[in-house]
This record gives structure tokens, sequence and C-alpha cells, in this order.
């Protein structure tokens, strides 16, 4: 192996993608070939190199620019200023941000922007406003084997794309090229699908392999079954450490919670074994630099990850999921797996939707373990039995468009004009349920987002179309039901008020700061006091967002550390708030508050209603009764109602916006609503859901 070179030119020619740079753009640039499959192992160069390549050979410019899309925001935003960075590196005269990223709520990306990287979420909506795609020359499908709910939507829609664009016959004919790249084994999957007829011959998408190096890696697993993985990664990283030669450690976690829990053990303990006189069997290895990475984690520590490991220290990386193929961090040389991944999915007891900590597949734990053999020979320890991996682990993962709520893509899809999106209008991959379908139009029409047309009342599914409120509704980067609500806020003569809760909601982040100390917990109780709604925890983020927007700016951090709430959360919140104002041209939203500032919840909760009455619960002592299925769940120990209020009684019927399964199911962010409020519309559904047997 060469020595590793600072200089960014070198290390963009050492990757094993730089070598077929020119079989790359041939084919790229080829009329004949408007689908290519690039099959390499992650860290090869595919995410930062295609997309330059591209631009450098003229094939993509400011006008007709070359995306490349990520299923994570993260991903977006990290390989965007990486390549920006590079491309500067290697030609200083480009104008900035000539690679940029968009994300929901975030566009940077600027006229200069050839190189555009963005979710793939936002490619999909990009159509919306330009069917064709006719800003781009080059489409770059990244990550595809991750079958995302949006990456299997963006092959349907870019299959039926090409057939448009790319035959000289039609009225669309401005060629592109669709570039897909995989990591791993479903590239003969890709290959078969995009199998068409162009003109009078048979296309079939040729695949580039790209041979990676790749060092073996040695597998552990543990002996007995691990009882808490967080405890047994930790152990495992400190006897890792303490024992083994030079190499930085790559631990898979399923969140943020699990990760600031284990970084936090991991100090500790570390800490104690050198007080008690503990030594690394390499002396040089004397420090150790733990550096998280999740989602939500602030911009620049994200790129922390990515700094060069100083010597006498090792590099401990806390991460979720994002690892696994979305980014490379190099020198990783040991890799802890905790056998665990947290999804969004189908709850069977629950029918809904909800985050959920599962096992991943063989075919995730294959993945993870070979990021240890990138630079070296390098070992992976599984935080479970051998047994249990032959045997409890699925071998892949079932593609999410089986498994999720599919209202928001319906409503997209048909107001783009595609009447039977999921029936025979597109191809997809792999078919979601009929069920899956039927449940998201009766939710739709139940919305008032979809219409049965007078023509065909018996055959509803074939026969809805898209009323005016959900072609609104479909424009709102957002679930349809908080699309319809925001929309109701209007209604109810609260739209100021709606923005807020929905920014605050979209912002999908816990305001409240919670202390690790006893002591701190009790300041921070005393001090979020002041937010608490008696009537629950909307209108309790709703009255935390107004405190805070007085704030003068200047302030505000402070004002976030005396009332120990999250300020990077707050800001997210505002942003989106700005944002969701622009999209829906309102100047002056209506306000439904009082005289004297004080805001009734009436108005607000009833908006909610609209579009969450799915969303409800009835006390029956003890639980909560959800409306649909009839489960019993009890209320997350995060909200107001996970207790009786002193002296009172609980509410009713509630509200609520998620559900959690843990160890037994919750419902999270919960607000006390009048059942009358949502009867009507319960009612609706039911009958809905009749006719459509
Ligand atoms: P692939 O898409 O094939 O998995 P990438 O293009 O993501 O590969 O990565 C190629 C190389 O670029 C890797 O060595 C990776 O570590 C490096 N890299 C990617 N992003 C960054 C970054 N933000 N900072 C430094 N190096 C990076
Ligand atoms: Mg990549």
């Amino acid at each position: 192996r060469p020595p590793p070179s600072d200089d960014i030119r070198d290390v963009r020619e050492s990757l094993p993608i730089s070598r077929y740079r020119d079989e790359i753009i041939q084919t790229i640039k080829d009329p004949r070939i408007p689908v290519v499959i690039v099959s390499a192992a992650t860290g090869s160069g595919k995410t930062t190199q295609i997309p330059q390549f591209v631009y450098e050979a003229g094939i993509a410019s400011a006008s007709k620019r070359v995306a490349c899309t990520q299923p994570r925001r993260v991903a977006a935003m990290s390989v965007a200023m990486r390549v920006d960075k590079e491309a500067h590196a290697t030609n200083p005269g480009l104008p900035k941000l000539v690679s940029g990223y968009t994300i929901r709520f975030e566009d940077h990306t600027s006229d200069d922007t050839a190189i555009q990287f963005l979710t793939d979420g936002m490619l999909i909506r990009q159509m919306l406003s330009d069917p064709r795609l006719s800003s781009f020359s080059v489409l770059m499908i990244d990550e595809a084997h991750e079958r995302t709910l949006q990456t299997d939507i963006l092959f349907a829609m870019v299959k039926q794309l090409l057939l448009a664009r790319n035959d000289p016959a039609s009225p669309w004919y401005d060629p592109f090229t669709v570039v897909i790249s995989s990591a791993t084994l479903e590239r003969l999957k890709f290959r078969d699908f995009f199998r068409m007829k162009l003109g009078d011959t048979t296309f079939e998408p040729p695949i580039l392999e790209v041979p990676g190096r790749r060092f073996p890696v040695s597998i552990y697993y543990s002996v007995d079954p691990v009882r808490g993985y967080v405890p047994a990664a930790v152990l495992t990283i400190l006897q890792v450490h303490f024992t083994q030669g030079p190499g930085d450690i790559l631990v898979f976690l399923t969140g943020q919670e699990e990760i600031e829990d284990a970084q936090r053990q991991l100090r500790e303990q570390h800490d104690t074994a050198v007080r008690n006189g503990l030594e690394c069997a390499e002396e040089e290895m004397a420090e150790i630099i733990i550096v998280p990475l999740y989602a939500s984690l602030p911009r620049a520590q994200q790129m922390d990850v990515f700094a060069p490991t100083p010597r006498h220290a090792r590099k401990i990386v806390l991460s979720t999921n994002i690892a696994e193929t979305s980014l490379t961090i190099d020198n990783i040389v040991y890799v802890v797996d905790s056998g665990y991944v947290k999804m969004k999915d189908f709850d069977e007891d629950t029918g809904a939707e909800a985050l959920q900590i599962v096992p991943i597949s063989k075919a995730s734990a294959e993945q993870r373990a070979g990021r240890a053999g990138r630079v070296a020979p390098g070992h992976c320890f599984r935080l479970y039995t051998a047994d249990a991996f032959k045997r409890e682990l699925p071998e892949s993962t079932k593609p999410e468009i089986q498994r999720t709520k599919l209202d928001s893509p319906l409503l997209m899809l048909k107001s783009i004009g595609i009447d039977n999106p999921f029936g025979t209008d597109l191809d997809f991959l792999d078919c979601p349920a009929p069920e899956q379908v039927r449940l998201a139009a009766g939710g739709l029409l139940t919305l008032g987002a979809l219409q049965v047309s007078a023509v065909d009342t018996a055959a509803v599914m074939r026969r809805t179309m898209v009323t005016e409120m959900g072609k609104l509704v479909a424009q709102l980067p957002m679930e349809p039901a908080m699309g319809v609500a925001l929309y109701a806020g209007q209604q109810h003569g609260c739209l100021r008020e709606m923005l807020s809760v929905v920014a605050m909601l979209s912002a999908d982040w816990d305001p409240f700061f919670k202390p690790r100390t006893k002591q701190g917990q009790r300041e921070a109780a005393t001090a979020h006091e002041g937010f608490v709604s008696q009537e629950g925890d909307h209108l309790t983020l709703l009255s935390l967002f107004n405190a805070w927007s007085s704030v003068p700016d200047a302030q505000r951090d402070q004002w976030c550390h005396d009332n120990f709430v999250h300020a990077r959360a707050m800001q997210r919140a505002a942003d989106i708030r700005v944002q969701l104002m622009n999209m829906l041209g309102s100047a002056e939203p209506v306000s439904c508050a009082l005289g004297d500032g004080t805001i009734p919840a009436e108005p607000v909760l009833r908006a909610l209603c609209q579009g969450f009455f799915m969303n409800t619960a009835s006390y029956v002592g003890g639980p909560y009764r959800l409306v649909r299925p009839p489960l019993d769940v009890r209320v997350h120990p995060s909200s107001k109602f996970a207790r009786p209020p002193p002296g009172g009684k609980m509410p009713g019927f509630v509200l609520f916006h998620q559900v959690v399964k843990t160890r037994c199911v919750y419902i999270k962010t919960v607000s006390k609503i009048e059942k009358a409020w949502v009867e009507d519309l319960l009612q609706r559904y039911g009958k809905i859901a009749l006719d459509m047997m």
C-alpha cells in the first residue's frame, strides 16, 4: 500500500474506483446506455468520485446538474461538503458550492451548483415542480441496496421517465443517464428491473464491477447470549483497547440515546481502569478519542469522525447504521456489532408504524464486519451468539415499501397525475401489499385529501381523485396527516399556532434537556414546569416555542441553558417554521391568541384532530386503549400524562403523536381532547374502510 497522503488529489487517485474512471465516463456518454449499474465495495469511492468524474468530463454543469441521491440526510450533507472540498482542491478556480446538497427543510445549493447531493425523497419532490427532471443530465441513485421507500419509488418513476426522455420519438426527448450504485448483492435484481424495450431493441443495463481491496476479517461471537448490548459493547471496546494493537474501533448501536449512554459509560470505565493502573498492550495507544455519529448530530461534530486519528491515540466511533454503508470512516480495524438497528416498522400488535429496535439481517451483519477490513486484516466482535446469527437474523431486510404507511407517496404520486401508482400505472422492484394501499387510500379519503369520483363509487380504489386540499397538502414535505392539520389550522383561525406546533413536531427532537445528576434533574424539572400546559404535550411544545421566540436572538443560548432546553432543537424548529411559512405563502398567519396573549387550547387541538384522528385513545383505568386497533398502551414517561396529575384524574380521551415500542408499547406526545371532536371522522373512516372491502 502507498503511504497515506494528506494531499486530496493523491487520496482521490488511490481510491479503487479511480482506475475505472474512463470506463465509467465512456459508458455514461454512450447514448445507447441509459442505465448503468456500478457495483463496488463500500469505501471504493462511488459516492464521492462518480459525480466528480461526470462533472469533470463536462457531462454536467450548473444548468444540467448531476444529482446523487442518498437515503440519509447526514450522508447527503457530509458527502456534499467533502466533494466540494475535493473539487476545489483539484481545481481551485471553481465557484463556491459547486457541490451542494438539498435535504428536507434545507437547501444548500446555488446557481453555480453542478453536483447536487439530495435525499431520494427530495428528488421525488423535485418532480412535483419539474416532472421531467429537466435540470439534470445524470442521476445517480446511490445506496440503492438500502431499498428505502423513497429509493424504490424513485426507481419506479425514473424507469417511466427514461422511456419518455430517452426515446427519440417522444416529445420529451432529452436523454439522460441513470447510474445505480450498490455495495452489495441486489445488482442482478436492479438489472432485471431496468431490462426494457427502448425503440425496437431490448436494453439491459451493464454492470460495472469494481474490485475493491479487502482484507480478511476474523469474526468472534459471544459465547452466551448478551443481556444488555450497551454494557457489553463498552466492555468489548475496553478489552480491545487494552489488549489489541493499533487501529480504530467502530461500534454499531441503534440511536442517539444509546450512543450517549455508551459514551458516558466508556469514559467512566476507561478512566477507572487507567486509575487502577491498567495499561494498553501497546504503549503508544495512551489516549482514547470517542466520537459519536448519528443523524441529528450537529454538523461540526459530524466532521470530527473524519479527522485523522493522531498518533498515540485510538479513535472509537459510536455510530448508528449510518456507518454501515453510507459513510466510510478510514482506519477502522475493529468492529463491535450490537446486532440491532432502529427501524420504522409496521407493528403487528398495534397495526401502527413505530420506530423499533430490531435484529439486523445477515446481509447487514456482513456489511458491518466488512468495515473492519479496509486498511488491514480486521476483527469483528458480534455481541450475539453464532447460533443467534444462524437462527434469529433474517437473510435480508424486507424492503421498506412493504412495511410502511403509503399515504404520503400515494397522495404525491396521484397529485402528479399517476392515477393508480401501486396498481397498473407504475412498475416497482417489489410491490406493496394491496392491504397497505387500501389503508392508505382509506386514510386519505377520510382526511379529505382524496375524494371518490362520482362515476364509480363501488370500485373506490380505482376511482379516487385528489381534492384541492389534497393538492396543497401534497406540496408540503410532511406526512399528509400533518399537512391536513396545518391546513385545518387556517380554518380554525390558529394557523400561527399550528405552524409552531407542526414545526416543533417536525423537528423531531425532544427539546427538553435531561441532566444526568439527580440535582440537575430537579433543577430541570422546575425550569420545565413553567412551560407545561394542562391540556398536554402539544400545547406544551407551543408554549415553549412561544417563550423561546420572545427572547432576543443574542440571549437565546443563555436562555436555553438556564431553562434546560436544547438550543439546536429550538433553532431547527424555527427554521422549519420559516420554510413552512414560505411554502404556504402566508405573510400574516391567523392567530387565535386572546387579547392578553393567552392561547386557547381548543382550536389548536381541534385542528390537530383533523389530521391525527386515528391517533386517539381512551382511558380504561390504568392503560389507554387505542381506538384502532383496540390495544392497551401506556403513556410515555416523557409526557405530562405519564402520571395522574396531583389530585386530578387522567383525561378520558387523548390524541397522541407517535407510538413507540420498547419493552412495552407507549404513546408519546399526548394531549387531552374531546371524543366528540373525532367521532365524525372515525365513523367516516369506518364507512370508507367497509366500502373498500
Ligand atoms: P463509497 O461510496 O464507495 O462507499 P465514498 O466515496 O463514500 O465510498 O468514500 C471514498 C473515500 O472518501 C473513503 O476513503 C472515505 O473515507 C473518504 N471520505 C468520504 N467522506 C469524507 C469526509 N467527509 N472527510 C474525509 N474523507 C471522506
Ligand atoms: Mg457511498
